[in-house]
């Protein structure tokens, strides 16, 4: 099976700077596994992985603009340390999760003052080439319901999947509402409260 558009996808991947640092690696862990088309990798990874199968290798170094976008000065910004207040230490490469214009983001603290605190909310990769290598060790058909979430759900997990939780409101990450081992929203029971809740609920409107 061919990689397209919504297929989920598992690689093995390391990525690293083009100069050869290493950053990030899936080797001595799980697969990454992604819904193509989503948007979910960079656009020049998920690019180079359409039409691979399972056993294919890949190693494709990807300017920033394909990568994680160019380094954006507007996402720095300086703010009063006195909006910290209740945090005990403000150190410099501290992350947090911030709302911003663009929904929640994780910024990191780049510089402390005394009276100052600068955040960067750029991705911890933008502004940089990177160099991705791996192989292609699973193609498979989504679920009717990965499609409608746009993510993938593990084999047997409900809505208590992290990524799930953190992505979605959906089902607000309550297991309760669903029958033992059901997998997200396809548990009829949800169904059936979402319909005396808000016809506009999880499972009708996910997306
Ligand atoms: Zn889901």
């Amino acid at each position: 099976m061919k990689i397209e558009n919504d297929l989920v996808v598992s690689i093995h991947f390391g990525v690293a700077e083009v100069d050869g640092h290493a950053l990030d690696s899936t080797e001595n862990g799980a697969p990454l596994e992604y819904i193509q088309g989503t948007h979910y990798l960079v656009p020049g990874l998920e690019a180079e992985l359409a039409g691979k199968e399972v056993g294919d290798k890949f190693d494709v170094t990807l300017e920033a603009e394909q990568a994680y976008g160019p380094f954006q000065e507007e996402l720095v910004q300086q703010v009063p340390r006195s909006l910290f207040e209740g945090v005990d230490e403000i150190e410099v490469g501290m992350s947090f999760q911030a709302e911003t214009d663009q929904g929640p983001r994780t910024v990191e603290v780049t510089e402390v003052t005394d009276e100052t605190v600068s955040i960067d909310a750029n991705h911890p990769l933008a502004g940089m080439a990177l160099q991705f290598v791996g192989e292609v060790v699973g193609v498979r058909e989504a679920t009717a319901e990965e499609l409608a979430h746009g993510h993938i759900h593990q084999a047997g997990s409900s809505c208590g999947g992290h990524s799930h939780q953190e992505e979605h409101e959906c089902c607000g990450g309550d297991k309760s509402k669903h029958a033992e081992g059901e997998s997200c929203c396809g548990g009829h029971g949800h169904k059936e409260k979402k319909e005396e809740k808000s016809p506009e609920g999880c499972c009708g409107s996910c997306h």
